[in-house]
């Protein structure tokens, strides 16, 4: 054999697996689908500002060792996110938090009031919650459901709220402090150097196959190693054999406007339904970069077929199962390692994955 891995994709996942293969002296080779490495987190230098292709991607952890870990090959500035949500005419600051209450009901200045308020809106809820529609009115009440979250997340995930699963909106931070801050996070920031240069060097000296899609050419591919490890999806794995997972994609609208600062904020999230996209981004905010130009943007939620990008999992019963009836075929395959968002068909943000990427290779080389 050539190499010890194939590493199959160059995401945040297949990069530092590949890193700490290397520090191991084990002989790797990366194939990338796509025109270039990094995955998700790639960014794109325009008019001096780095434009997020995939989305915003805001680091924030409280893992310590991945915090440590992530600033050898970076240094991160002090951004912090506190998102904005309009709904009609009006601005609401986010996460929900004191400041949120206050704007929603003029007469609520206390947590106390904040509270009793909700108490009295949540008590329409009868037992355990069952969709999304009923854990948001129980966590935050009617009127907060009905302006910031119902029509931002049926635009999300094109279906209704009453037939979402009740994962979804747990992710959402509630606080009972003045307290615009999104995450709760100790760690928060984003590179000053740029995601890239983190993918540079965690690649640095690593050979990288661009524009080549493993499923493609697996035969081939496998053939020139002892193991691989797969970060992509798993249904497209195995051919869709059993059927395929579904995805919510997302289509990103990068417009370049001529003024800086056309937002005051990075990121608007637009909570009523009658706006097609559901955030705009104004990355220049990221960095406290001042320019006559301004790059932002849209995002459109999309139905996920196969040719596009799968963006979110749809983590609902029918996708775990048959994700678990496609991991049970990978168990039975001794050469092949998975890991990353996508083989693990799970929301992972940059810290878990790095902390997962981290535990498989010190499960593969001590
Ligand atoms: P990916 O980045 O998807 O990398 C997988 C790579 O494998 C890709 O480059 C793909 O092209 C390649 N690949 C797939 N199949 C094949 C194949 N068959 N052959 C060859 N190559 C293949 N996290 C945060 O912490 N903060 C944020 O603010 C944040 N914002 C996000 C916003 C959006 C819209 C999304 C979707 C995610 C966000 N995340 C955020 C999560 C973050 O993107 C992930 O944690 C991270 O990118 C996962 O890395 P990965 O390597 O697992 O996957
Ligand atoms: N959400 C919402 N209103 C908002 C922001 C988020 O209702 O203004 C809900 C929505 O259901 C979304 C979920 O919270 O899918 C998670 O949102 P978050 O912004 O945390 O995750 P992201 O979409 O950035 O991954």
């Amino acid at each position: 054999m050539q190499y010890d891995y194939l590493i199959v994709g160059s995401g945040l996942f297949g990069a530092i697996f590949a890193h700490e293969a290397v520090k191991e002296k084990k002989r790797v080779l990366v194939v990338e689908r796509r025109g270039h490495t990094g995955g998700n987190i790639h960014s794109e230098r325009l008019d001096g500002i780095d434009v997020h292709t995939y989305g915003a991607h805001i680091f924030h952890t409280s893992d310590e060792t991945v915090w440590r870990y992530i600033n050898q090959f970076t240094t991160f500035n002090h951004y912090q996110n506190c998102p904005i949500a309009r709904y009609h005419d009006r601005i609401y600051n986010l996460p929900f938090n004191m400041n949120t209450f206050h704007q929603m009901w003029n007469d609520v200045y206390t947590p106390a009031e904040a509270k009793a308020r909700i108490e009295e809106q949540r008590t329409e809820i009868h037992g355990r919650p069952t969709n999304l529609e009923e854990q948001a009115i129980s966590l935050v009440g009617r009127d907060i459901y009905e302006t910031l979250i119902k029509g931002y997340t049926e635009k999300q995930w094109g279906r209704v709220c009453s037939e979402l699963p009740v994962s979804i909106i747990t992710r959402l931070p509630i606080r009972w402090r003045y307290d615009n801050n999104y995450f709760n996070d100790p760690h928060q920031g984003i590179p000053m150097a740029g995601y890239n240069t983190i993918i540079d060097q965690l690649l640095d000296g690593v050979p990288v196959l661009l524009d080549t899609d493993f499923n493609e050419n697996r035969a081939h591919l496998s053939s020139l190693a002892d193991k691989v490890l797969y970060t992509g999806a798993l249904d497209a794995y195995f051919d869709y054999s059993m059927g395929k997972l579904e995805y919510r994609s997302v289509r990103f609208d990068h417009q370049r406007l001529e003024g800086g600062n056309q937002q005051g904020v990075a990121v608007i999230n637009y909570t009523d339904a009658s706006i097609p996209y559901t955030r705009s981004i104004e990355h220049a905010h990221f960095t406290f970069t001042e320019t006559d130009v301004s790059w932002v943007s849209y995002e459109y939620p999309e139905e996920y077929h196969q040719t596009g990008e799968p963006y979110y999992p749809i983590a609902d019963e029918r996708n775990l199962s048959l994700y678990r009836r496609y991991r049970s075929l990978a168990d039975g395959e001794r050469r092949l390692l998975l890991g990353g968002r996508l083989a693990e068909y799970a929301y992972l943000d940059m810290d878990k994955t790095i902390a997962r990427a981290l535990q498989l290779s010190k499960q593969e080389f001590s």
